[in-house]
């Protein structure tokens, strides 16, 4: 893996900066998707319960991993079901590989996963000739666009209808003048239909793996991998050791809250549980670890294992939603992504806890109980105490702890800044290259008095340092 730190802020002043579209429709999409949530989540009474009781069922599942790994496992081989383990992203990629060689593999279709995204498993395949067909609509566009997914429940949406017009024209040949969304949807779907009877293999990942039945449950919206383990005569799925639930009814609270909270309607159109193989067809399973364990042993940042990869959090972030989801370098980005990223590379995603405005949305919408802005402060105070932290924030860190440490210096400054505030604010506070925070703001006019002068005044005497 690259250590090359992801410079997060210049890469959404790109996005930003491309034109005066992009930006500007990217949040707008996905403010409606939090808005849908809320009426959807509102007209649940019991929503903050189910909220908890999610929270609850992943905690114990959590604490009790082991047991439900091995009690997952054992109940897919009774089902018939050939379980793998997978303790690196290597080791993940290598068994994929393994299992399509031994079948003669050569045209793969898969859904969206993005544990197999976290592996990098397609480049890996491609490399040793398997030709590999996403289904999902959003990660076949990214897929032909050769960029990575830019949510995790909805790959492309920093791409304009436009753009996905110009790339189909060039990539299937559709008209490029035609822009309707119904058009280069059925488009795609005619294209890939042929991959699907063509394919040797299937591959999908998992939204919930069912310990006591060793089954496991996967949610779409297109039915895309219900089509290709009906149709493939070999179905392998990823699925990441955190997947686990206990039991088959815990999926009437984790089904509720899913597809509510991603994008604002009542269940995914397709939540398939895969129980076995058809009959005369290979099912396997690669359990895999990943950093899982790693972070399950994180005091300050285990908690994010019980996420369900909803995007909510993605959806609400006022950063990310003017960011864009590449500019994060990372598999996972958004405020979901700034807890899970450095768990990874503390180097390379070292800027990634200063790219959020720790406003709280994240944490409030987060169907599990995730407290996303809590960890990100203290992934804040990690690389603070690592001295990763960008140059720009360690010396204004640096300057004003010393300001506020001694109560002499405070007045002085206050009087200081004050003083230029007033006569030279293009220099201090609109200066492009020192402070990056006064590039898109415009101050508030400035009291002619201090609540210190207003004090002194009214009550005649020193306040308390
Ligand atoms: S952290 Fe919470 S809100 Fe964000 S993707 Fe995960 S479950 Fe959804």
């Amino acid at each position: 893996m690259s250590t090359t730190k992801v410079k997060v802020a210049e890469n959404a002043a790109k996005f930003i900066q491309q034109d005066d579209i992009h930006e500007k429709l990217h949040d707008q999409n996905l403010w409606n998707v939090r808005m849908r949530r809320d009426t959807v989540a509102s007209a649940i009474p019991e929503w903050e319960e189910l909220r908890t009781l999610a929270s609850r069922i992943k905690e114990h599942t959590l604490t009790h991993l082991d047991e439900y790994v091995l009690q997952f496992a054992d109940n897919a081989e009774k089902r018939g079901i050939k379980v793998h383990w997978a303790s690196t992203a290597e080791d993940h990629n290598r068994i994929v590989y393994e299992i399509l060689a031994s079948h003669q593999v050569k045209r793969l279709v898969k859904s969206k996963s993005m544990l197999q995204e976290e592996c990098h498993m397609a480049p890996y395949l491609e490399k040793r000739g398997i030709t590999l067909t996403e289904t999902d609509l959003g990660e076949r566009i990214q897929q032909l666009s050769g960029q990575d997914p830019s949510h995790i429940v909805m790959p492309a949406i920093h791409q304009t209808k436009e753009d996905i017009a110009k790339l189909f024209a060039e990539k299937i040949g559709t008209d490029p003048n035609k822009v309707d969304a119904n058009y280069l949807t059925e488009a795609m779907r005619n294209n890939a239909r042929p991959k699907f009877l063509e394919a040797e293999a299937t591959m999908t990942g998992a939204n919930f793996a069912i310990a006591e039945t060793g089954s496991f449950v996967v949610c779409t919206n297109e039915g895309n991998a219900d089509l290709g383990a009906a149709i493939a005569p070999l179905h392998i799925a990823s699925i990441g050791i955190e997947k686990m639930v206990p039991k088959v009814e815990d999926m009437g609270v984790f089904i509720r809250l899913l597809s509510r909270s991603a994008v604002g309607t009542a269940a995914t159109q397709y939540t398939s549980h895969f129980s076995g193989p058809r009959k005369g067809t290979e099912m396997h399973i690669i359990l895999t670890d990943h950093g899982r364990s790693h972070r399950l042993g994180l005091e300050d940042f285990w908690s994010s294992l019980k996420c369900i990869r909803c995007g909510a959090c993605m959806n609400t972030c006022p950063v990310y939603r003017r960011s864009g989801g590449l500019s994060y370098g990372a598999t996972y980005s958004g405020p979901i992504g700034i807890i899970l990223d450095p768990s990874y590379d503390e180097d390379k995603y070292s800027e990634l806890p200063f790219h959020s405005s720790l406003c709280g949305s994240c944490t409030e919408v987060c169907p599990v109980r995730i407290d996303i802005a809590e960890q990100i402060v203290k992934w804040r105070k990690v690389m603070s105490a690592k001295k990763k932290l960008p140059v720009g924030l360690r010396l204004a860190f640096g300057v004003t702890g010393t300001v506020f440490k001694y109560p002499w210096v405070f007045r002085t400054a206050e009087a200081a800044g004050k003083w230029a505030l007033k006569f030279a604010p293009d220099a201090l506070i609109y200066n492009k290259t020192l402070n990056a925070w006064g590039r898109q703001r415009k101050l508030p006019e400035f009291a002619d008095q201090t609540f210190r002068d207003w004090y002194l005044k009214n009550r005649n005497k020193e306040p308390k340092a």
